[in-house]
Formats: structure tokens, C-alpha cells, sequence
């Protein structure tokens, strides 16, 4: 409640903050509409080498809302946790992710890796560990080829359980990736300690090469870790010639970004 707002006023409850509420059960019941129409989709954004060798895609979520056309993960995915629907939506991205790279591998076409976002809630759910083991044996897909893509957020807290629930991933042959690395506030001593496969550099670091001297050391450190602790790397966000060049003299050899692609449909690729 806002004290004094006003001048001799106590105003617990605004207009604006009903309609905010409002926006935001309307936005909950629209979400649960399109889990059960299945107007959730997902777009391919390729990652590359130097050399323009295709190393995998990155599964993007997008949702085709009936009147507002297409809306951003960013816009719905945190109503998403909050809510809880993220179990559901976590499932069916992955679901749809593994049924891609088997059509993709069944039509003969040599996809190395999707990687799928895991928001901590659906990772930390309880049934995780059975829930994606079911989706790889109904898809069938091999699994060497999919990457979880997990971010710092989520080694907050339990690192023992978290690293637990790594391994049974691990066991049934999945991959693990650092998303967004750098911009959480975690502690670097639990990176040796993560049965991680890759680290992706944070576009908010790529953004700035040749602007800011500050995120052109992080970026060198980032790769300097990832070479000491044998990951692969992937900088996300790379728009310009100037930013590909920069990190492949850095010793940075895996990319993403609008300079190559942006994110595409299926159909397209
Ligand atoms: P992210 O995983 O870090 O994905 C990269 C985001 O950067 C994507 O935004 C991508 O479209 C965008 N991007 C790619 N290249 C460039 C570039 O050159 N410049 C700039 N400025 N941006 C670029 P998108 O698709 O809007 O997704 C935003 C975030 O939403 C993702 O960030 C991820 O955290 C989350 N997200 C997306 N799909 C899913 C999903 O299926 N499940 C969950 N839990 N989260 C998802
Ligand atoms: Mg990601
Ligand atoms: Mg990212
Ligand atoms: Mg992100």
C-alpha cells in the first residue's frame, strides 16, 4: 500500500493496480486456452562455428495468441512460473523439441544438438527426472542430442540435490548448459562441481565488445574458464562482424545471434 501518495490520502488499492490484476487473469486463462489448443510453438535459432559449420539450435518458445498475433517468451514465461503452468508449457517445449530432431534426423538432415530452456521451477519439480525420461522414450530421440539449458537462478539453493538430479539426467544421456552465464550472482566454485557440458556467454556481455573495456574482460575470463574446465561455448546475442571477430580472437568458437540468424520456423530452416 502506498502511504501518502497522495497528500493526506492512503491509497491501499489504485484503478491501475485492478487493472493489473485483471490483465494478469486474463493473460492466466488465455495461457491455459492455448496449452489446451496447443498454440504454443517453437523456433529454431541455428548456432555456427567460425567457419560457418552448423553446431546445433536453440528451441525458442513463442506463443500464437488468436487476436495479439505472437507473444514473447519474456512476456508470459515468468506468469508462467508464478502460476505454475510452467510444468505444463516445460513439457510440451520438450516434447515438441524431441519430436523435431527425430523428423529432422528421420529426413536425413544432421542436426548435432536442440537445446531447450529449463526454467529452475520446472527443474526443481519433483517428478522432473521421470517426466523428461518418459518424453525421450515416447519420442524416441536419442537424447545425446538434446541440451537443458538450466541458468545460475537455480543454484541458489540445494546444490546437492540439484547436482543429484544432474547426474540422473546425465545417466540417461542428456546434456547440460549454463544459459545467460555471467549475470547471476552464484559462486563460481559450484561451476567444477556441475556436470555441465557448455556455458553460454550472456548477450548483455556480447553487446558491449569495443564499447565497454569492463565486459571485454569478463567475456575473455568466461573463455578463459570454459578452455580451463573443457566446455563448449556459445556466445549468444552476436550482431555484428566487429563482435564475431572480437570473440573468435578471444578464443571463443561457438555463436548465435542475428549476425548468422534470427530464430526460425521449422519450415524455414
Ligand atoms: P535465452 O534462452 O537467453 O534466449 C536467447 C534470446 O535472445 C532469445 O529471445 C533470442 O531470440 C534472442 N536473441 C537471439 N539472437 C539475438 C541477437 O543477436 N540479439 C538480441 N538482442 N537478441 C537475440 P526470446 O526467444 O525472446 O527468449 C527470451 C528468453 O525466454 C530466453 O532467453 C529464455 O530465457 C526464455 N525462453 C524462451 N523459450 C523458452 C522455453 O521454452 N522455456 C523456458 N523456460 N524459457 C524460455
Ligand atoms: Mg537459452
Ligand atoms: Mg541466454
Ligand atoms: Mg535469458
Amino acid at each position: 500500500a502506498a502511504k501518502n501518495s497522495g497528500k493526506n490520502t492512503y491509497c491501499f488499492f489504485h484503478p491501475d493496480m485492478q487493472d493489473k490484476v485483471n490483465q494478469r487473469l486474463q493473460l492466466e486463462k488465455e495461457l491455459r486456452n492455448a496449452l489446451v489448443h496447443d498454440h504454443l510453438g517453437l523456433v529454431y535459432q541455428p548456432q555456427f562455428n567460425f567457419n560457418q559449420q552448423l553446431l546445433g539450435y536453440e528451441a525458442l518458445v513463442r506463443w500464437h495468441h488468436p487476436e495479439q498475433g505472437v507473444i514473447s517468451p519474456q512476456d508470459f514465461i515468468p506468469l508462467a512460473e508464478e502460476t505454475g503452468l510452467i510444468a505444463q508449457i516445460g513439457s510440451q517445449v520438450l516434447t515438441k523439441a524431441c519430436q523435431q530432431w527425430v523428423a529432422w534426423h528421420r529426413a536425413g538432415k544432421n542436426v548435432p544438438h536442440i537445446s531447450v530452456n529449463i526454467s529452475p521451477k520446472q527443474f526443481s519439480s519433483p517428478g522432473f527426472v521421470d517426466l523428461v525420461s518418459g518424453i525421450v522414450e515416447s519420442t524416441k530421440v536419442d537424447p545425446r542430442h538434446i541440451i537443458l539449458e538450466i541458468t545460475e537462478g537455480l543454484i541458489v539453493q540445494n546444490v546437492k540435490g540439484i547436482i543429484e538430479k544432474m547426474h540422473a539426467l546425465k545417466q540417461l544421456g542428456l546434456r547440460f548448459s549454463i544459459d545467460d552465464f555471467g549475470t547471476g550472482y552464484s559462486s563460481l566454485s559450484y561451476l567444477t562441481r556441475l556436470p555441465i557440458d557448455q556455458l553460454k556467454i550472456d548477450k548483455t556481455f556480447v553487446v558491449n565488445l569495443g564499447i565497454n573495456d569492463n565486459d571485454a574482460v569478463i567475456v575473455e575470463t568466461i573463455i578463459g574458464m570454459s578452455k580451463h574446465l573443457k566446455l563448449d561455448l556459445i556466445a549468444e546475442g552476436v550482431e555484428t562482424w566487429e563482435q564475431l571477430e572480437h570473440l573468435y580472437r578471444c578464443g571463443c568458437d561457438g555463436f548465435q545471434g542475428y549476425y548468422f540468424s534470427k530464430p526460425l520456423n521449422r519450415d524455414d530452416i
